[in-house]
């Protein structure tokens, strides 16, 4: 078992950058680690590669480096590895542009989620955006904040006005990033 990582190897201790009580990004070994595998950092799958028949045979990896926000590949580091099986446990990479977000014809960040306004309005009439699609992946109590948030929004553009809580702005971030 080979697990596949794109970001660099994390510390094995809380870096400065994360005090508490933000959660640190350190190196864990879970249960399933400690039975076995290979894990890899600073990776990105850029190919599957067949074997004639269909099946998977390989992945062809590339290094990764830092670079403006994401990741750009490192020259000649190109390599593959042998592969029976692939899981992908990605989590969620963004909004499917196919669909509700090319007929509304709403505008994506740099990042890929949908572009919205302070309060949770995107360029259409009428169209909010709350949770992760707006933020990007995130946690369920942001999603929860911004729900409501968003509600009192939608009031307000129907109603005119509106007594609902607005928690957070689209606009809040965490206090450590
Ligand atoms: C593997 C995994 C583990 C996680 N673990 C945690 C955790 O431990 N703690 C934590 O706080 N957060 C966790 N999260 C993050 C958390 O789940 C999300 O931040 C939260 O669910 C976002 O809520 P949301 O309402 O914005 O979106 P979602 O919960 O994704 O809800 C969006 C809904 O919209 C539906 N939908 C999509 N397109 C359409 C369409 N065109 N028409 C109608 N419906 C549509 C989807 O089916 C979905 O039901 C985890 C996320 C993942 C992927």
């Amino acid at each position: 078992m080979t697990q596949l990582e794109i970001l660099p190897t994390p510390p094995a201790q809380r870096p400065d950058s994360q005090p508490w009580p933000t959660y640190p990004m350190t190196y864990r070994v879970s249960s399933a680690h400690e039975e076995g595998g290979e894990r890899l950092f600073a990776v990105s799958t850029e190919q599957f590669l067949d074997d004639g028949a269909g099946n998977v045979r390989a992945l062809r990896l590339v290094e990764v480096e830092p670079h403006e926000g994401g990741f750009r590949p490192v020259d000649g580091s190109a390599r593959d590895i042998p592969a029976d099986f692939v899981f992908l446990a990605m989590g969620f990479v963004g909004p499917e542009a196919e669909g509700i977000i090319d007929q509304l014809g709403l505008e994506l960040t740099d990042r890929g989620a949908i572009a919205r306004n302070a309060d949770y309005s995107t360029d259409a009439p009428g169209v909010f955006v709350t949770g992760d699609a707006g933020r990007g992946q995130s946690l369920i109590v942001w999603a929860i904040a911004e729900g409501r948030a968003a509600a009192a929004s939608v009031d307000a553009y129907l109603m005119g006005s509106t007594n609902l809580p607005a928690p957070i702005p689209a606009t809040a971030r965490p206090l450590l990033v």
